[in-house]
């Protein structure tokens, strides 16, 4: 099978990258085992949160002369930064994901603890505030769903109490939720979420809710709402009296679940192929150049392209391995990279090209958690950097193509 790309893994690096590839008239494989960071991701999709020294930073445009040269952002450059961080969440929008408003600048969201986390595109289900160390808010009503373990009030309740906002804390009993206690493992945001897929349930969750919220200003709720669309969590504010404030649940994230849902819709709309369930195997390199790849399910069936990229995430998705204490890339078996507190990755030239033994492979790109010279607990930027280097990879393709 040939096609122009084939792109490896469809965690948020490698749909995105399909997706402009696609709209600009590429065809395009996405080739992807399974879960990805997605499903964990608490809330948003954050560009650059600290300085590798532990510096704030309230402009990500502004900080990037201060980050290590090989910081991915470096190497993409602080003009094309600034035009792909600006273009993003029109994509976003695209693909029916709803973010807030696309500042160029951080802001603070709520995280699963109540504490206040800098921002940068948080998901249209979570507020973002000004100053992290004031709410809006002097009464606070927290509320669980009666045995729903993947949601903490108490710390929430702490955080907001030292920034001044009493809060009152209660369970909400749901006959449709009460169902899934029967399992404990029922009991979890995904499928808490799948109840609220229904109007109908929202309406019953209100007519509890409601009533309970008339002393409050606020009614702070899990995020579990909206695992296909942003209709759930629409329709929920909509019929709220009192202000709602979601909080993100311990993972699986359903805001993230319903992110990757839609990046994948909006891939295979545009034509895109998309093999989910299903590994790269091994790669066939002439010199300094792929010549295809073989798959799990595909057999002996080889998928052949002008241009490969590398998504396949950091250890987290497999993407890099441990073996006879040494870390591999396993698919390409591309140099990898080790530099101090930024970890391992794979190790590129300036466009994103992996090597092997030294030798630059120039129809192959490497993008998101797969590659080095950042720090995504630190930095607070892993999933700009996989956005970012999506962007930065595809359109130098696109390029390539058109000037072909
Ligand atoms: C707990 C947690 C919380 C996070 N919170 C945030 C946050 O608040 N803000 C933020 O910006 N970022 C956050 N992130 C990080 C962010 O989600 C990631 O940076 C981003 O999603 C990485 O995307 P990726 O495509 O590079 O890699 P991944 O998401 O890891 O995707 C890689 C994909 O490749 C597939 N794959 C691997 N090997 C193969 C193979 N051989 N063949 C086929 N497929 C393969 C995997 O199955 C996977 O689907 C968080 C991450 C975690 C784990």
């Amino acid at each position: 099978m040939r096609f122009d790309v084939v792109i490896i893994g469809g965690g948020l690096s490698g749909l995105v990258s399909g997706i402009r590839l696609q709209e600009a008239g590429l065809r395009c494989v996405v080739v992807s085992t399974g879960q990805s960071e997605l499903h964990y991701s608490s809330g948003s999709l954050d560009l650059l949160s600290h300085l590798p020294d532990g510096t704030p930073v309230t402009d990500p445009v502004e900080a990037i002369d201060h980050l290590e040269e090989d910081h991915p952002y470096r190497r993409i450059g602080k003009l094309r930064f600034e035009h792909y961080a600006e273009e993003i969440p029109q994509m976003l929008y695209r693909c029916n994901i709803l973010v807030q408003d696309a500042l160029l600048e951080n802001r603070y969201r709520i995280t699963p603890t109540g504490q206040m986390k800098p921002s940068w595109l948080p998901f249209a289900d979570f507020q973002l505030f000004d100053d992290p160390h004031q709410l809006p808010w002097k009464k606070a009503l927290l509320l669980n769903f009666e045995g729903f373990t993947d949601f903490y009030v108490q710390p929430i309740a702490e955080a907001f109490l030292s920034r001044g906002v009493q809060c009152h804390t209660d369970v909400i009993v749901l006959p449709a939720v009460e169902k899934l206690r029967q399992s404990l493992t029922e009991l979890a945001s995904v499928n808490v979420a799948g109840v609220f897929e229904y109007t109908g349930q929202i309406d019953e969750l209100v007519a509890i809710v409601n009533p309970m919220s008339a002393d409050y200003d606020v009614v702070v709720m899990p995020a579990v709402f909206g695992l296909t669309s942003s209709a759930s969590y629409q329709y929920l504010r909509s019929r709220m009296q009192r202000e709602l404030c979601l909080v993100p649940t311990m993972p699986p994230s359903v805001p993230g679940l319903r992110t990757q849902r839609q990046l994948r819709e909006r891939f295979c709309r545009l034509g895109g192929t998309l093999l989910t369930g299903d590994t790269v195997q091994r790669a066939v390199l002439n010199g300094s150049h792929v010549e295809g790849i073989f798959t799990a399910n595909q057999g002996e069936v080889e998928l052949t392209a002008t241009n490969f990229i590398l998504a396949t995430g950091s250890f987290f998705s497999h993407g890099l391995v441990t073996h006879d204490d040494e870390v591999r890339e396993p698919v390409f078996g591309v140099d990898v990279h080790q530099k101090g507190h930024t970890g391992f990755g794979v190790k590129t030239d300036a466009q994103f090209h992996p090597m092997v033994g030294g030798q630059v492979i120039h129809n192959l790109y490497a993008i998101g958690s797969v590659l080095p010279g950042f720090d995504p607990t630190r930095e607070g930027c892993s999933g700009g950097v996989a956005l970012l280097t999506a962007f930065a990879v595809s359109n130098r393709i696109i390029n390539q193509t058109v000037e072909s």
